[in-house]
């Protein structure tokens, strides 16, 4: 019987949210979240599986609709997003394709900021066209290239904040408020803010997606991602969808990304501090041009980052964990990094471990040079993804390599 008197989960702190939420104990009593290996459920008679098939029953049926395990995954980050419900998937592209084709048929159009994950400009710039839908890219501060993007046929404004791979902001309000008098959905990629410190929802988006490979996992193991929004929505437009296209989380992964949750709120609290710490060490540096942080006062959008990327009232602010910075040529950011000892090479972030990358020869080669001068990305840019190690070693190590670029 359920317990009238228990605490609502929503009433709890982070902290709590993220070690108790979506706990679902089976009657063996185990302390930790059940892993549930297993592809298919069985029933106690014929009448009870026609029950489960009817949705009279409400439990499992088949892996690919849904199982405990992930349940319990997705039941743990909704309640940290504050959303209604979520839909794990097999990675973060999973998420996205997932999320805008859901809300999309033939001739529908998409307004999008530029800067976006490499992935996802190619959904809408190669898979949509394959389907008859268009896309605009604007540049994503700017509001008024929103509005007038926006055409008879706009369903979705897609948008990531901060952007990879420098960190351009988005006002997700004043975007969302213009997307709602269009009569559009506002879909969030939210990766690089991670959940811990801004919350699209309460902002006025109606999708939140999220690759959990990044700093859900945080340990570099298992692919991931999430779809969350209001319970209406997801049934209406992405149910059926993931039920028979099948781009479902795996439980053993969604198990990995369960107990990554419950260190979240350390470890990304952590590597936004070392980010800030250390994004000050790489501007005051001779051979820096530019350096972006969005906690930083240097930053061109810096107010509409203090003021949305607060945690939605359940946490302090804070900038995230990634820094850009620019050496002036390809040359000097090549020195930069293979002068690098403590920091990997690497094109992830939001690892435990630090890496550092050169977008315009990784992430973002598969843009023309044009695409990339239009976000601004010239050959001396690097990212960083700060991690756990002392932040001492780290800004020894990056003081090093700055020397020697
Ligand atoms: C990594 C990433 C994705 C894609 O996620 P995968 O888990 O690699 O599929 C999408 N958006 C952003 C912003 C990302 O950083």
């Amino acid at each position: 019987m359920a317990d009238d008197t228990a605490e609502d989960p929503r009433n709890w702190d982070v902290a709590t949210r993220l070690i108790r939420g979506g706990l679902m104990r089976s009657p063996i009593g185990e302390t930790a979240e059940a892993l549930y290996l297993t592809q298919s459920f069985v029933y106690d008679s014929a009448e009870g599986a026609d029950a489960r098939f009817a949705g009279t029953d409400p439990g499992f049926i088949y892996s690919r609709y849904g199982n405990p395990t992930v349940s319990m995954f997705e039941q743990r980050l909704a309640l940290l997003e504050g959303a209604e419900g979520c839909r794990g998937t097999a990675s973060g592209m999973a998420a996205v394709h997932l999320a805008l084709t859901g809300l999309l048929r033939a001739g529908d159009h998409v307004v999008a900021g530029r800067a976006l994950f490499g992935s996802c400009r190619w959904i809408l710039n190669n898979w949509g066209p394959r389907y008859g839908i268009e896309a605009t890219f604007v540049d994503g501060p700017d509001l008024d290239a929103w509005k007038a993007a926006v055409r008879p046929n706009t369903k979705v404004f897609f948008l990531e904040t901060p952007a990879n791979p420098l960190l351009e902001i988005c006002d997700i309000a004043a975007i969302s408020a213009i997307a709602r008098e269009a009569g559009a959905k506002v879909v969030v990629d939210n990766v690089f803010a991670t959940p811990i410190f801004q919350k699209p929802l309460q902002l006025g988006a109606d999708v939140v997606v999220y690759s959990a490979t990044k700093h859900i996992d945080g340990q570099g193991r298992v692919m991931g991602g999430a779809v969350l929004g209001a319970n209406a929505l997801l049934d209406e437009f992405y149910r059926d969808f993931i039920r028979h296209t099948g781009p479902s989380l795996s439980p053993f992964n969604a198990w990995v990304l369960l107990k990554g949750l419950e260190t979240l709120d350390l470890r990304v609290r952590r590597q936004s501090d070392t980010a800030a710490e250390l994004a000050d060490l790489i501007a005051a540096h001779a051979k820096v041009k530019q350096v972006r942080y969005p906690g930083r006062k240097d930053h061109p959008q810096h107010a509409i980052a203090q003021r949305q990327m607060t945690g939605g009232g359940n946490a302090m602010a804070g900038g995230g964990s990634l820094v850009a910075f620019d050496l002036g040529t390809q040359a000097a950011a090549f020195r930069f990094l293979n002068r690098l000892e403590l920091l990997d090479i690497s094109n992830n972030l939001g690892d435990a471990k630090s890496m550092a990358t050169h977008p315009s020869t990784t992430t973002h080669r598969a843009m023309t040079e044009e695409q990339r001068l239009e976000i601004g990305l010239t050959a001396g840019w690097v990212r960083v993804s700060f991690g756990l190690e002392s932040p001492r070693d780290l800004a020894r190590d990056i003081q090093r390599a700055l020397d020697a670029a």
